[in-house]
């Protein structure tokens, strides 16, 4: 079974529980015995992140696994290289692992996207186009993809701001107080974008110059409309103002 681990829980004195997502985007649980102790071998099978192959004899997904042995496909170890990467990296394991909380959902393509996230993660330095695109992806899945074609209220094209809590875009005659991106025609542009791109247009968006601002407003309409609240922003929040200070 091909797994991406994205949570561990200490079990015991010793022993460790995994959870990953499997090729066909079910949650999946693993008993490590003996990870936690000194030299152990299992260990490195338990890095967030990592893609593996578990051994695994029965397709039953709703019970704990008991780890057998298995096989590291992919590492992306070079995330732990900067702390901005580590910080976007921790944001994408808690939208995957709340993600997996609610068994409602039905997902699509979650594996394939969260894959790709850590695989640019790791080999590239675009950190926050990574989690734009991941995020304005986790709001398609959920069905509470922005409105960026026009108005959202009454369709009309000349936009001025987005609403998060219309769900979209606003014309001036529907636009209010609190609106996000008032008149920042750049910004307007750049979240269009992003909520019309896949990870398939990564290459063409790199020169994007994708800034906080939008994130923001990703995060924000997760909250409102996904009841997703992204708890690890903040800390991704505060390496980026460490960083340029
Ligand atoms: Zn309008």
């Amino acid at each position: 079974m091909r797994l991406i681990l994205f949570k561990q829980v200490d079990y015991r004195d010793n022993d460790l529980i995994v959870n990953g997502l499997d090729e066909n985007d079910r949650r999946v649980s693993f008993l490590i015995r003996g990870a936690k102790k000194a030299g152990s071998k299992s260990a490195a099978y338990s890095v967030l992140g990592n893609i593996y192959d578990f051994i695994c004899d029965d397709e039953d997904y709703h019970q704990m696994h008991r780890f057998k042995g298995g096989d590291l496909v992919k590492s992306n170890h070079h995330i732990m290289d900067s702390l901005l990467k580590i910080a976007v990296f921790n944001c994408l394991l808690e939208l995957v692992e709340k993600l997996c909380q609610d068994d409602e959902i039905t997902f699509h393509g979650l594996y394939k996207n969260f894959s790709k996230a850590l695989q640019l993660l790791d080999q590239d330095d675009h950190e926050l186009l990574v989690l734009g695109l991941f995020m304005a992806y986790v709001c398609e899945m959920l069905g509470i993809k922005p409105q960026v074609d026009g108005c959202v209220c009454c369709g009309e094209n000349r936009i001025v701001a987005l609403n998060i809590e219309e769900g979209g875009f606003v014309c001036q005659k529907h636009h209010h107080q609190n609106d996000e991106l008032y008149h920042d025609v750049e910004a307007l542009k750049t979240f269009r974008y992003l909520n019309k791109a896949e990870f398939a247009n990564y290459e063409s968006l790199r020169s994007l110059g994708l800034d906080f601002l939008c994130l923001h407003c990703l995060r924000k309409f997760l909250k409102q409309h996904g009841a997703i609240n992204l708890n690890s922003y903040d800390f991704l929040l505060s390496i980026a103002k460490s960083a340029i200070n």
